[in-house]
């Protein structure tokens, strides 16, 4: 193999994120004949994550386990990923444009001055150079952009890129390798994570979204329920996180999450232009609304004009018709 491609890991409660796994599929866009690296930090055994990424295509996988590892710090984090750098020279760097993708890969960009590449959607071969796509002006266009020197680096856009089937045939070297880190200047004591049930809202390939149409915290209920047939997360409007109905935590837009799921539902939401910065880019969006004018239908693949107390029973009704 030609070329080498580092491909960092993320994971959460010891379970991998799956844009880990598109990313590794990433990765084997840049370059078919590579051999994907696997990176994985953290303070305790990392070696089912590691045989992981090799189920879905990781070739080798470097695992780092440190105290100072346990919890996410950029100093921390980074001073291991820049040593793993060191010593493989690699072609390319791939990570998922996470929270934590988004805090570290332009900190290790501008410690070894190398280009970045953020929030791809899509990555395409044009002769030898690597062309990425990248959604901007909040989604209302697209721009594509190569790296013309240095390594090939980028973040990707979680459910954008495909992952490979899982394979567990598949096999590679798991490596430890020890890193020196420094004393940290922001150590964290504790992480106290709000409680979220089911499926993670910025990876779901489902998401159900209520607005201020949904009226209360109460009236979110049915939302939860049409999510959980799906097997999709709930998520919200500024106008409904505004108002108390839900948590911040579930806001979308510009403002909030951006999310582009297989299927977006949006119920009660007129469809501001802040709220579709977030949406938008969903591959079907399903529009719930009694205004037929509501500017949610100017992006939506299939309309529903009705009171969303009546239409959500009656989709649940037939999910579960159609599950059973
Ligand atoms: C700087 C800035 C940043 C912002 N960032 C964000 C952001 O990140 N995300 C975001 O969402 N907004 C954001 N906003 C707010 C945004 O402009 C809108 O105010 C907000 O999205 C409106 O929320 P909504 O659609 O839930 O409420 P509304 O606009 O009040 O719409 C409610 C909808 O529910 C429908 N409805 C009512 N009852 C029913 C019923 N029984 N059945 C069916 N439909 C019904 C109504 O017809 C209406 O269309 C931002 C604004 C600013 C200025």
């Amino acid at each position: 193999m030609s070329e080498k491609i580092l491909v960092i890991g993320e994971s959460r409660d010891g379970v991998l994120r799956n844009v880990t796994f598109e990313a590794i599929a990433a990765a084997k866009k840049i370059s078919s004949d590579t051999e994907v690296v696997g990176v994985l930090l953290g303070s305790e055994n990392l070696a089912d994550q590691a045989q992981e990424m090799i189920y879905y295509g990781a070739n080798r996988v470097i695992t780092v386990i440190h105290e100072k590892l346990a919890s996410y710090t950029s100093e921390g984090y980074g001073q291991a990923v820049l040593s793993v750098i060191e010593d493989e020279s690699p072609y390319g760097i791939v990570m998922g444009h996470t929270a934590i993708g988004k805090d570290l890969t332009p900190k290790i960009a501008s410690k070894l001055e190398i280009g970045l590449i953020s929030d791809a959607i899509e990555i395409n071969l044009d002769g030898d150079q690597v062309v990425f796509t990248r959604p901007i002006y909040s989604g209302k266009a697209f721009e594509k952009k190569v790296i013309t020197d240095g390594i090939v680096f980028a973040t990707i856009r979680p459910n954008n890129i495909p992952s490979l089937d899982r394979d567990e045939s598949r096999s590679g070297e798991i490596q430890e390798k020890s890193v020196d880190i420094a004393d940290l200047r922001t150590v964290i004591k504790e992480v106290l994570r709000k409680a979220t049930d089911g499926v993670d809202l910025s990876e779901a390939k489902v998401v159900v979204a209520g607005g201020r149409g949904v009226k209360s915290a109460d009236g979110f209920k049915p939302l939860y329920e049409l999510a959980e047939v799906l097997g999709g997360a709930v998520g919200a409007s500024r106008g409904a996180c505004d108002a108390d109905y839900c948590d911040y935590s579930l806001q979308i837009g510009q403002t909030g999450k951006v999310v582009t799921p297989d299927l977006y539902i949006a119920v009660g939401i007129s469809g501001a232009i802040q709220h579709l910065a977030g949406m938008s880019n969903s591959k079907v969006i399903v529009a719930i609304n009694k205004d037929p004018e509501a500017n949610i239908f100017n992006v939506a693949d299939y309309g529903i004009v009705g009171d969303l107390f009546e239409v959500i029973p009656m989709l649940i009704e037939e999910v579960k018709a159609l599950k059973a």
